[in-house]
């Protein structure tokens, strides 16, 4: 693919983006409608995402409102899985 926009997570206009698209959610996962919890932890499950309603590779504008959403990290790496082979689970209890 390669038309992802480099950088563009760090910029100041990605920033602005984010904090409002974040409260635009007024408080609700956009996916699965829990609260979002914003004590939560950067890479956990909980932690708050924002996400782009039209992928970037698909057109999608990166900055505008319209286009995102704020959501669990969990609900987002869901939605970006779906259509993608399951991943490989290693079971401890197999030993
Ligand atoms: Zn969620």
């Amino acid at each position: 693919m390669g038309d992802r926009i480099p950088g563009h997570v760090d910029s100041t206009a990605w920033r602005r983006a984010r904090r409002a698209a974040i409260r635009q959610a007024n408080g609700y996962c956009q996916i699965c409608w829990h609260p979002l919890v914003p004590e939560a932890r950067a890479q956990t499950a909980w932690a708050t995402e924002v996400d782009h309603i039209v992928e970037l590779s698909k057109g999608g504008a990166p900055f505008d409102l319209d286009n995102l959403r704020a959501v669990h990290r969990g609900c987002h790496i869901q939605r970006h899985r779906v259509g993608e082979p399951p991943p490989q689970i290693k079971r401890s209890s197999a030993l």
